[in-house]
């Protein structure tokens, strides 16, 4: 398959030091040439792989120079899509970046669509669906740990996992055939059921597996939902803003959706926080009391954390047990705040209502006790032996989506299996699981979803 040169700018839009545009495709090497002028006046076509060159950028309609430049020689197949690929390293500045972007599709590229550089690693075999995305998650990224699950992944950490599953299957499938062929052999029937039972459950255990890492992988990867609750004047906007002020706050642009929307997100000790903005408020003020226990019961459920305030110096009031009514099931740390005020609250019956949740004093105006609350949620969420960096965490919702698919079509397979279903028909159950399973490293994918998923990506990548 022959595919045309495409080029685009591959580093965040805006005013960066640097920024680069890149080109793949079987012309960029000529069309880099056109373009550049080396100070040693070497043509790139005769140069080694893998090298890096200083020079200019000069139109060849006007002579002019537009860019002082590193130009990266990377020849295929042992690039990142497989392809000739160029990378020009200039000074940003969007004007001439812009420029020299439109001096490449004047010489031949073509701008490229987003998350086409991938798009064409994927079809070139680079890589897999799965290592696709991973990309895609790689650009996202909120905080270190939420890329090392990228990066695993783009390794191939949960590919080589699945195609270990599948050839499990393939297997057992192969088993099965070979005791129905050979039938003159006693207690063939028994035997083959025996065997798709023991297989059918070890995969099952495996997809379990799997699918009990996708919460923690897609926080990783979303973040984690909060809503600041409490009374007015407890602290939430002091709260909110000591979170921010200690830990960067990310924002990030995230593409993909039909808008583009703009997210808040401060992260916690390798937990990434999406502060929730609740009805337009992110810090929620009194909801309980204007909106009733039970709406705002349904409206505080859409967060996976919620940091209930409380005021140090103040008795409890009628608005907090509301709030705690409110909050019931749900995750949640207590803060108890002013503790520099003398105090008011009862602190056993703030413990009381609180049951097994944590209960956090602070006082922000001092900066005490915000490390204690952090520490309270990074624990929260790696509540024990999660912390592995080297876990195979599912973030990825589509991902999700098939491995429960997977999962109850090989329910299916070992329930048939113990019933004395017919043989063929559990084969049919098996079959589904392993074609599911396909799906997710984008064997037996569909065209259009092929489209779709790389369409998401940001330009350049
Ligand atoms: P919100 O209405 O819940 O968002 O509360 P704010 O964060 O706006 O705080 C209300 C008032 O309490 C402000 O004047 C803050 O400066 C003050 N405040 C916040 N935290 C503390 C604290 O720990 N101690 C004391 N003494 N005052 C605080
Ligand atoms: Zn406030």
């Amino acid at each position: 398959m022959e595919l045309d040169t495409i080029a685009a700018i591959s580093t965040p839009m805006g005013e960066g030091a640097i920024a680069i545009v890149r080109m793949s495709g079987p012309d960029s090497i000529k069309i880099a040439d056109k373009l550049f002028k080396s100070i040693g006046n070497k043509k790139l076509m005769e140069v080694a792989s893998h090298t890096i060159h200083y020079g200019h950028i000069i139109d060849p309609a006007t002579d002019e120079v537009v860019e002082e430049v590193m130009v990266s020689l990377m020849r295929g197949p042992k690039t990142f899509t497989k392809e000739d690929v160029i990378e020009i390293n200039c000074h940003g500045g969007l004007a001439s970046v812009n420029r020299l972007l439109q001096l490449t599709t004047s010489y031949g590229a073509r701008i490229a669509e987003p998350g086409e550089f991938t798009k064409r690693a994927f079809l070139n075999g680079r890589i897999d669906l799965s290592q696709a995305e991973a990309v895609m998650d790689l650009i996202r990224a909120k905080t270190d740990r939420a890329m090392n699950v990228a990066l695993g992944q783009m390794e191939g950490r949960l590919s080589k996992l699945i195609r270990h599953l599948r050839q499990e299957i393939l297997e057992t499938l192969a088993q099965v055939e070979v005791n129905i062929d050979y039938p003159e052999y006693d207690d063939v029937e028994e035997m083959t059921q025996k065997v798709m039972i023991e297989k059918s459950a070890y995969i099952k255990t495996e997809i379990e597996k799997l699918l009990q890492t996708s919460q923690q992988g897609k926080i990783l990867r979303e973040g984690l939902a909060t809503v600041i609750v409490g009374r007015p004047n407890v602290g939430k906007s002091s709260l909110l803003n000591s979170l921010v002020q200690e830990n960067k706050a990310i924002v990030t642009d995230i593409p993909g959706t039909t808008r583009d929307v703009i997210e808040e997100y401060v992260n916690v000790r390798g937990v990434p926080l999406r502060l929730l903005d609740t009805a337009g408020i992110r810090e929620t003020e009194d909801i309980v009391e204007r909106i009733g226990v039970e709406k705002s019961r349904k409206v505080l459920r859409e967060a996976d954390l919620i940091l209930l305030v409380l005021n140090y110096a103040d008795e409890l009031t009628e608005e907090d047990k509301n709030i705690f009514k409110a909050t019931e099931g749900m995750d949640y740390i207590v803060i108890v705040n002013k503790t520099d005020l003398p105090q008011k609250i009862d602190l056993e019956k703030v413990r009381e209502l609180a049951g097994n949740r944590k209960v956090i004093t602070t006082s922000l105006v001092e900066e005490n006790g915000v490390d204690l609350l952090e520490e309270a949620i990074s624990s929260l969420f790696f509540a024990g032996s999660i912390e592995a960096s080297d876990m195979t965490y599912v973030s990825n919702s589509r991902h999700i989506s098939l491995l429960s698919q997977a999962m109850r079509a090989i329910s299916d397979a070992i329930e048939g299996a113990e019933n004395g279903t017919p043989i063929d028909i559990v084969q049919i159950d098996l079959t589904r699981t392993w074609e599911i399973l396909g799906e997710i490293i984008g064997e037996s994918v569909h065209e259009s979803l092929i489209n779709q998923l790389f369409s998401q990506f940001c330009l350049g990548k």
